[in-house]
């Protein structure tokens, strides 16, 4: 269950209603009287984006300097 923020258009009385989306919303001010707006989501004007996917693609390949010294192998018959 949602909760509807209601703004007053005249007295600018802000109150939450905590109820289902199939409830009758609030049209009025319960302090004025005054017809309300209703605010999606807590907050005026507060748009809810989607968190920001970063793909950083770390490509850290580090060169582990291997040094394969093959010797010389002197065989002598
Ligand atoms: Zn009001």
């Amino acid at each position: 269950m949602p909760t509807y923020v209601y703004r007053c258009t005249k007295c600018g009385h802000r109150f939450e209603k905590f109820q289902s989306m199939a409830a009758e919303p609030v049209k009025t001010c319960p302090e004025c009287g005054a017809p309300v707006e209703r605010l999606i989501g807590s907050g005026a004007g507060l748009i809810f984006k989607g968190p920001g996917f970063y793909a950083t693609d770390y490509a850290g390949k580090k060169n582990t300097g291997d040094k394969s010294d093959s010797g010389g192998s002197s065989d002598g018959e």
